[in-house]
């Protein structure tokens, strides 16, 4: 049994970003992608010096002294609405009416905002003096010079991403394919949630549940189906998953029990084990390998709150990493404080369940109500975060600051 920070550098160590092909979506489908190049820009950011106010454009030697008992008197000339170029240059003693985003006219280097001017007609008057030449221009280069890398690789396309693409006309967009990950179940007890339960049959959750999450993830979720407690019904479908895909994640079979096969197969299928349990509850029984090509395999623990925490613990950030994303892949940590005792057996890391409340902070973790058994799954949903009891450690008392690990669902 392997600690768990352990198992987490050697699947980090393993998922290794390997022959991953590249392709050309367009941006309107990017959404959720892997950016497979650094992306740069022909322009600059803004593409040109503009007001960051509405006001007036002046030379700031004109206006370096007012203030309201010595308002200055400019002259306006011209108005420089949004999308439109400037006409002429501004003079000593004269200003243009600019709106927030246009062009700065030539000679102009600086913006009064509206707020501190009075006018009438063409005359204005400056009340208050800017504190420094320059002030509210947004220089042209100043947020991205173009020919530097306007977006790196390896970042996960969100809505700013999109957003920076479309400002740099970036119209198709490489994307690393994305990663196939193959979701099997392994159980003689196991049905699909439409088939009519017979006693002693539960259904089969983790499967629904696992590809749910790798496809909100951004991962190409394959069902490879549910297989019973068969040696070699299981091993060929191992094989199939592990020919098929990336990435394997079965769930159930890798415990000491007489039908757990998992673990043996991995070895027979020539996948080299790199990881037989972990010092964690729920999912002790984790099991790792990995196989040529890197491709990887997961064989999580049948209990459903078991498969769904050693996911998000160390599954999700081997996919990160594997598929090409860029650090950080781990999962992210809050520090709460508990107001309700909290108790582990101190052998292993304790993963409990709950929900995250407040803000900044001042968070606090509720451990969810009811049983904490892993098969109980009816109070996993809800939950937001995990709160971790090291090992060493029997309980956490109320009032005791503690690690909570965020989990789909968070807010
Ligand atoms: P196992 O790891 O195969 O010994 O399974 C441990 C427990 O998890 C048993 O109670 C199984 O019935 C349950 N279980 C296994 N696989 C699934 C699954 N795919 N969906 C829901 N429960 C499961
Ligand atoms: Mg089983």
């Amino acid at each position: 049994m392997i600690s768990v920070d352990s198992a987490q550098t050697i699947i980090l160590n393993a998922a290794q970003p390997l022959g991953l092909e590249v392709e050309q979506v367009p941006l309107y489908t990017a959404i959720g992608g892997l950016l497979a190049h650094s992306v740069e820009s022909v322009l600059d950011f803004p593409h040109w010096d503009n007001s960051a106010m509405d006001g007036y454009a002046v030379r700031y030697a004109d206006v370096a002294d007012a203030c309201e008992d010595n308002p200055i008197e400019l002259e306006v000339i011209t108005e420089i609405p949004a999308g439109s170029v400037p006409q002429g240059s501004i003079r000593s003693g004269q200003a243009a009416r600019i709106l927030t985003g246009s062009m700065m006219p030539e000679g102009a280097d600086t913006v009064v905002m509206q707020e501190w001017t009075t006018r009438s007609g063409d005359r204005l008057h400056i009340n208050q003096s800017p504190p420094q030449s320059g002030h509210f221009v947004r220089h042209q280069g100043s947020f991205y010079r173009s020919g530097e890398p306007l977006l790196r690789s390896g970042l996960r396309i969100g809505g700013p991403e999109i957003g920076v693409l479309a400002a740099a006309q970036c119209l198709m967009v490489p994307v690393f394919k994305r990663l196939r990950v193959g979701v099997l179940s392994t159980g003689d007890e196991l049905v699909l949630p439409d088939q009519v339960l017979q006693p002693g049959q539960i259904v089969d959750s983790n499967q629904i549940a696992l590809l749910a999450l790798l496809s909100q993830a951004g991962f190409e979720a394959i069902a490879l189906g549910s297989v019973k407690d068969d040696r070699s019904s299981l091993k060929q479908a191992m094989k199939d998953g592990i020919d098929r895909c990336d990435v394997v994640i079965s769930s159930g079979g890798v415990s000491v029990g007489d039908y757990d096969y998992v673990e043996e197969l991995l070895d027979e299928l020539g996948g080299e084990v790199l990881i037989r349990s972990i010092a964690i509850k729920p999912g002790k029984p984790l099991t790792f390998a990995t196989f040529p090509e890197g491709k990887l395999y997961f064989g999580l623990p049948g209990n459903p709150v078991s498969a769904l925490v050693t996911f998000w613990r160390f599954v999700l950030p081997g996919l990160r990493k594997r598929s090409g994303q860029t650090s950080p892949w781990s999962p992210l940590f809050v520090t709460a404080i508990t107001h309700q005792p909290l108790q582990s057996d101190g052998k292993r890391e304790s993963y409990l369940w709950g929900t995250i409340l407040g803000s900044g902070d001042d968070l606090q973790f509720c451990p969810a109500m009811g049983s904490g058994s892993s098969g109980n799954l009816v109070n996993l949903a809800g939950s937001t975060g995990l709160a971790i009891i090291p090992v060493g450690k029997t309980m956490a008392e109320p009032g005791d600051l503690i690690s909570v690990m965020l989990v789909s669902g968070s807010p």
